[in-house]
């Protein structure tokens, strides 16, 4: 791979700690407290959803009744770790909001560890947003309060130090969950990486995101020049924007030929679909590329599967690689990932 630069990459999103280390419920899990309040608007399938009040009784009780551990987390974080992994030292910067308590504290040492420079906008009366996942059969579901985590703002990130980091990226990587946040500063990175002809990389994020977040979203989709998502978030991005489809291909397809800012660009829009091969459109055609295949049995948490997906793709982007490669990067990284507890890479460190 090629050498690169001091923070070359740099990522925007949601920190949140406590991604809640999940937990295994059965078919017969019990069924009590706020935990089975917060399940009961859970549909079947995986989801994400933000707490209202009525769920912030669940961390509690994932921790207390379930013996639920904490992990680092928030998308693009776990994103913004998986592209350290594998590039040199020094790679990467995130940003996002996060409180003046226990748990920022927890997260500066898992950053710490994965080799990430986080610079974090730290907010005196918020706590660290909090992130619940519970696993149920084969489906996992999240629900996150967004916390300090909330509170991003445009200053931060046109602060003088931030901003400097942002001028010597040669990337940037935003995840879709921050439009609920701040708009104007994921506006901000889309401008500045059109106008200096640096790639942009968006994620979906969450189903919940082209519905709820649809003009929002809508507003910064002529910048990007990667938009990665799953199969569910492509499907609410179709019925969100009343494409008469739901074929993967034809969703990415449309996504490849939405109009774009930087023109000297063509967009990518990469699908992934689990175990099913993930759909790569440009306007030239779609591609397919066959998942790594992992026997079962080696499977021990695939959330956040997708962030370390775009992880290895990034990272490969990053590096210089033509996009096949990138692709597979993602896969491998998300096979890795796969294997560990919650969205966590391997040590000693495997190299691709
Ligand atoms: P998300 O976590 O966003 O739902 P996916 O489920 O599509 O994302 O997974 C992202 C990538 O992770 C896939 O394209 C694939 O490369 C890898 N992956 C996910 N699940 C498996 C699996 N069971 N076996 C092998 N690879 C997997
Ligand atoms: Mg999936
Ligand atoms: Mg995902």
């Amino acid at each position: 791979m090629s050498p690169t630069k001091e923070y070359a990459l740099l990522c925007l999103e949601n920190p949140l700690l406590g991604r809640f280390k999940p937990i295994i419920f059965h078919q017969n899990f019990p069924v009590r407290s706020a935990l089975a309040r917060a399940l009961q608007i859970w549909p079947r399938g995986d989801n994400a959803i933000l707490a209202e009040e009525k769920h912030l009784g669940i961390y509690e009780d994932l921790l207390n009744n379930y013996s639920a551990k904490l992990i680092a987390g928030g998308g693009a974080q776990n994103t913004a770790r998986g592209a350290q992994y594998m590039l040199p030292p020094n790679s990467v910067v995130y940003l996002g909001g996060v409180g003046d308590d226990k748990y920022a504290a927890i997260l500066h040492d898992a950053v710490k560890q994965a080799g990430l420079r986080v610079e974090y906008r730290v907010d005196k009366k918020e706590k660290t947003g909090r992130c619940g996942v519970v696993i149920t059969g084969h489906h996992r579901s999240m629900c996150t309060d967004l916390g300090a985590a909330n509170h991003y703002d445009l200053d931060h990130l046109k602060s003088p130090e931030v901003w400097k980091l942002v001028e010597g990226a040669t990337h940037y990587f935003v995840g879709g969950y921050h439009l609920t946040v701040c708009p104007p500063a994921i506006m901000a990175l889309a401008e500045e990486a059109a106008k200096n002809d640096k790639p942009f990389v968006f994620s979906l994020s969450a189903p919940f995101i082209p519905i709820a977040f649809k003009d929002a979203l809508d507003a910064t989709a002529p910048y990007w020049d990667y938009v990665i998502g799953n199969e569910s978030e492509a499907l609410s991005y179709a019925e969100a924007h009343g494409l008469e489809t739901k074929d993967i291909k034809e969703i990415a397809k449309h996504l490849a030929a939405l109009p774009k800012a930087n023109k000297k660009r063509e967009r990518v829009a990469i699908i992934t679909q689990g175990t099913d091969p993930t759909v790569v459109a440009t306007n030239g055609g779609v591609k397919e590329y066959a998942v790594h295949a992992i026997d079962g049995s080696q499977i021990t948490d695939t959330t956040g599967a997708g962030d370390a997906f775009a992880a290895g793709f990034t990272a490969g982007l990053v590096a210089g690689a033509p996009l096949a490669q990138c692709v597979d990067q993602g896969q491998w990284l998300a096979k890795l990932s796969i294997q560990e507890l919650g969205p966590s890479f391997p040590f000693p460190k495997q190299t691709y």
